[in-house]
């Protein structure tokens, strides 16, 4: 069973809660958005949390701890 937070973490994440520089702009923050992780592309939900470069080794990394075989969409 996952401790809370990772729970919390994980429902905001599919929720696309997370205060990315995207949401914080729907809100009506003036951000001029960069990933804080690759800085080579917009921080949405999608690109921080599966696409980016860093993001796509720490699953990497994760998932042959895991061993689990996997394909990023
Ligand atoms: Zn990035």
């Amino acid at each position: 069973m996952a401790p809370n937070k990772v729970k919390c973490f994980t429902w905001q994440v599919a929720r696309k809660a997370c205060l990315t520089h995207e949401a914080l702009q729907k809100r009506g923050s003036i951000i001029a958005s960069r990933c804080l992780l690759c800085k080579e592309a917009l921080e949405t939900n999608k690109h921080l949390f599966m696409h980016c470069k860093v993001t796509t080794q720490v699953w990497a990394m994760f998932t042959s701890i895991a061993g689990i075989n996997w394909i990023m969409p």
